[in-house]
């Protein structure tokens, strides 16, 4: 088998289900969301026509024309996953089904503003920071039951649960034991925000074994990504 798109897919999914299964969980447990940034909407197509549904981007323009020029595919489920700026909540709003990077109280409600009359209640997730560094964007842990009550307070979001990017000079699967602490913290709070949003290419395996329930995976299924600047 070449190295193709499909190829690669293939390869990650059997690898999420090998990880599963050491972990003792069902497969069916985990949403494998695909990263497409800096990708075209061709490459979403192509995901789309080999079965992925659950796709991600970071930037709310790039997130706003992809989803535009694919419009047709009314089954994808767009997440947002980058640091959210609050004068966009209304564009991440119109055209993510999940934001996975709450971490302030002014997102929140910015996020709360946007929703117009009828809309169904938006999915988020808390982010939190794992480093010491606050512009790697998440809320600090002392600062997560506050932002919960918050979010919880916001009766156009749905709290689904948190979100970490692990940080690049600690052990992964130290980080993400932190993260699964956070999470049954939050369910302390609400039970039903059973989302843990953690793993991407370099440790989704660390992340199945530590509880993830959505994995956000970008360049081992895509390929590395285009230039862009
Ligand atoms: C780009 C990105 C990913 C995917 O990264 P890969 O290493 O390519 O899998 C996951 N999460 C976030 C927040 C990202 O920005």
């Amino acid at each position: 088998m070449g190295d193709t798109l499909a190829s690669r897919l293939a390869s990650i999914d059997a690898r999420i289900a090998e990880a599963a299964k050491a972990a003792g969980r069902d497969a069916n447990d985990i949403t494998r969301i695909v990263v497409t940034k800096f990708h075209p909407a061709s490459l979403v197509r192509e995901l789309h026509a080999l079965g992925v549904r659950e796709v991600g981007e970071n930037r709310q323009q790039e997130l706003t024309t992809k989803r535009e020029e694919t419009s047709e595919l009314a089954d994808l489920v767009w997440h947002f996953i980058g640091q959210a700026q609050t004068n966009k909540a209304r564009a991440i709003r119109d055209a993510a089904s999940a934001v996975h990077t709450v971490d302030r109280a002014r997102l929140a409600d910015a996020l709360q503003r946007a929703a117009g009359e009828g809309d169904a209640a938006l999915d988020v997730l808390v982010q939190i920071n794992l480093t010491d560094d606050p512009g790697r964007g998440g809320v600090a842990p002392e600062g997560l039951e506050t932002l919960v009550e918050h979010v919880l307070g916001c009766d156009t979001l749905r709290l689904r649960g948190v979100m970490a990017v692990a940080p690049l000079d600690e052990d992964p699967a130290a980080a993400f034991a932190r993260v699964a602490e956070y999470a049954a913290r939050v369910r302390r709070i609400e039970p039903a925000a059973s989302w843990i949003s953690a793993g991407m290419t370099g440790d989704f395996v660390e992340a199945i074994a530590a509880g993830a329930t959505h994995l956000r995976i970008g360049s081992a299924i895509t390929g590395p990504r285009p230039l862009h600047g």
